[in-house]
């Protein structure tokens, strides 16, 4: 997907055109950016993508906040009197760390579609925050280890930060995870961990501890090969919306997402007053009412 502005075509989180727009820093919406010379981005996101580009400034071309994770922006293009923008990924409400998106009207909306079906109304964030304290906390002061599977980008640094502020606990973290919020603390965001492999972790390890570990490892059996290892009780859980719906293989599954779910995707297109909407993510048809939807749905 690509917006034009005067001469100039802009990419919508993909390497296709004079310049990249790259809303964040996720992998899925960094296709062949790293070789752009010419990148609009703010500078959390071309610091956690690790991007060599140069920032483009484009009269016409203004970003704004996308909550989501840090750095997270939406770009509006003004191009012959029509107001276009691109959400990328979004979360309307405000979390530990992100500042929820801001909505701004326009003629022409390109937005995310991942929770659009009307199942996903997730739960008051607050209470999803304090449920998940509580049985970590629980668990732990029994004396059990407890991993939880969590992206590692965005989703790990949110983590941090709960166990931080609800909990007191410093989580381990690894090496991926442990860049992500070297650059977060760059920008601010004050995030206590300790790196796993560490002499600081090495010696956490003799007692219970807690762990964030990548999605993949967010299972039972990894818990077991912990508990194994340690000769601990060892407890999993998963922090993701997906967890609304699906089964996972985990002890607990927590639905704290940082997207926008259909409810708040349908509010935020209402405020937009949108003429045309697309998505670029899932099948959004769910959220137009009479909308008409623009032929051009696309999936990338
Ligand atoms: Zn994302």
């Amino acid at each position: 997907m690509q917006f034009p502005c005067g001469d100039v075509t802009i990419a919508l989180d993909h390497g296709n055109g004079d310049v990249s727009f790259v809303s964040h820093a996720h992998s899925d919406h960094l296709n062949g950016v790293r070789r752009k010379e010419k990148i609009i981005a703010s500078e959390e996101t071309i610091a956690l993508a690790e991007l060599k580009g140069t920032q483009h400034n484009l009269q016409n071309v203004k970003l704004i906040n996308a909550g989501h994770i840090l750095g997270a922006r939406q770009i509006i293009v003004e191009n012959d009197g029509s107001k276009a923008v691109y959400t990328g990924d979004i979360c309307l409400r405000d979390n530990l760390i992100a500042k929820g998106a801001d909505i701004v009207e326009c003629d022409h909306l390109i937005i995310e579609a991942t929770y659009a079906d009307p199942f996903y109304k997730f739960p008051p964030y607050e209470e999803v925050c304090e449920q998940m304290a509580k049985w970590i906390k629980e668990n732990y002061e029994k004396g059990a280890n407890i991993v939880i599977g969590c992206y590692e980008l965005g989703k790990a640094q949110e983590l941090v930060k709960l166990l931080n502020n609800y909990c007191n606990i410093a989580p381990l973290v690894n090496e991926k995870t442990n860049r992500f919020c070297e650059v977060y603390e760059k920008f601010g965001v004050k995030l206590d961990h300790v790196l796993i492999g560490s002499d600081e972790a090495e010696e956490m390890m003799k007692k219970p501890f807690v762990a964030l570990v990548p999605m993949r490892n967010g299972k039972r059996y990894f818990a077991r090969k912990i508990a194994e290892a340690f000769n601990r009780e060892t407890l999993v859980a998963i922090a993701t919306g997906w967890a609304m719906r699906y089964g996972f293989n985990v002890d607990m599954a927590f639905p704290l997402s940082d997207h926008a779910d259909h409810h708040d995707l349908k509010y935020y297109i209402e405020q937009s007053n949108a003429k045309e909407v697309e998505f670029f993510s899932g099948d959004g048809s769910s959220l137009l009412g009479n909308k008409p939807l623009n032929p051009r749905l696309s999936i990338f």
